[in-house]
């Protein structure tokens, strides 16, 4: 296939429908890691197509979802500062804070900017010597080479008034703590193929060995997602005959095994590996970024005298069970009721990415549907 048109073909959509009918013996539960992929799932009713004993649950890998609400406090706090310019991706926006959000800050008069690459934040830097810039660098592998680069071009323009504020995530530390959980029901893993097109497959393959889990790398269209699921259930069938389970790669359009080779080398050189705090998940050892010493100079976290700022979720959200494929949205008490994407109370109701906001956009209003 070449072009987008024939990976929404509803007829080739259904005939891989059919070989998952024919694949399946028994109950499988599978998990897309990505948000975009939860999108594509509820907005073609995928899960619908499957027969009934296929999960699909939904994963961490929408990066609004996750960012810490510590995070959302620290850049409302900096906005509210009145030499501070704060640039941000726009659905950062609306994600509620412990008590407000950025555009709230906005209209208490913050000079919160929105910026659909950090490069803009550095012109914006250059264009304001007088004002502190500080740039909200938040999300997966698939956003870290260009954080990457407004940290290094700052550093190469020598600017002193532009920095950032990191929060960065890994996706295979998630994986790999999903899997060491207790509660886990995950038997098979779609991998986020933009974050792949980053790194390669390869950092999947010792998930695949530690926990004898398949991994399919997957792509975002309906066809991509039918068959890297045709492509679990065959090989947890086999794993019933004996088989050994691998790590297969449908994204083969846009991935590759050692991935874009550049854009590692200038994350590595501008970031280094951390722990770091999942929203709803808590602390996951290894799986964040932070700037190396060599970019102090750029991290707001540094140069800011923000404190140590610790807040509780609101009781009511269930999101952390929801990102760790334990609960759907529709087993949320607050879902659609007291929880809208007008008014939202968790961040997976904000974001475009969002499993919450997937489910009321799609009109899903029960786990089953
Ligand atoms: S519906 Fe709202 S309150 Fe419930 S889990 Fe989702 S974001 Fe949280």
């Amino acid at each position: 296939m070449k072009y987008l048109d024939e990976y929404r073909d509803h007829r080739i959509a259904r005939a891989l429908a059919a070989k998952i009918v024919q694949s399946t013996t028994r109950p499988w539960v599978l998990m897309e890691i990505c948000g975009g992929q939860t999108h594509t799932i509820m907005r073609y009713g995928i899960d619908a197509l499957l027969p009934r004993v296929i999960e699909l649950v939904h994963g961490p890998g929408c990066p609004v979802c996750v960012t810490p609400l510590e995070t959302v406090d620290k850049a409302i706090a900096l906005a509210l500062q009145p030499d501070v310019i704060l640039v941000s991706y726009g659905d950062m926006l609306r994600v509620p804070g412990s008590r407000s959000d950025l555009f709230r800050a906005k209209a208490q008069g913050a000079d919160v900017r929105i910026a659909y690459s950090p490069i803009e934040a550095v012109k914006i830097a250059r264009s304001n010597p007088d004002r502190k810039i500080v740039f909200l660098a938040i999300g997966f592998e698939t956003t870290a080479p260009a954080n990457a680069m407004a940290a290094w071009q700052a550093r190469y323009q020598g600017l002193t008034n532009f920095s950032m504020l990191v929060s960065h995530v890994l996706v295979p530390p998630a994986i790999r703590a999903l899997m060491v959980s207790q509660s886990n029901r995950v038997q098979g893993f779609i991998a986020p193929g933009h974050v792949c097109t980053v790194m390669g497959c390869k950092e999947y393959e010792d998930l695949v060995r530690d926990f004898h889990v398949p991994i399919v790398v997957g792509g975002f269209e309906p066809v991509d997602i039918l068959e890297a699921v045709l492509m679990l259930v065959r090989q947890l069938e086999a794993r019933q005959l004996g088989a050994e389970v691998k790590l297969e790669n449908q994204y083969v359009r846009s991935v590759s095994y050692q991935g874009n080779l550049p854009a590692k080398e200038l994350i590595a050189e501008v970031f280094q590996i951390a722990d770091q705090k999942w929203r709803g998940i808590g602390s996951i050892p290894r799986s964040g970024l932070r700037l190396r010493e060599e970019f102090a100079a750029f991290d707001a976290d540094r140069i800011f005298d923000l404190g140590e700022i610790t807040v509780e979720e609101p009781a009511e959200c269930i999101s952390a069970e929801v990102l760790q494929g334990l609960k759907k949205p529709p087993d949320c008490p607050a879902f659609g009721i007291r929880c809208t994407p007008e008014n939202p109370m968790g961040a997976p109701m904000v974001s475009a990415e969002g499993a919450c906001a997937a489910y009321y956009h799609y009109r899903r209003h029960t786990a089953a549907s």
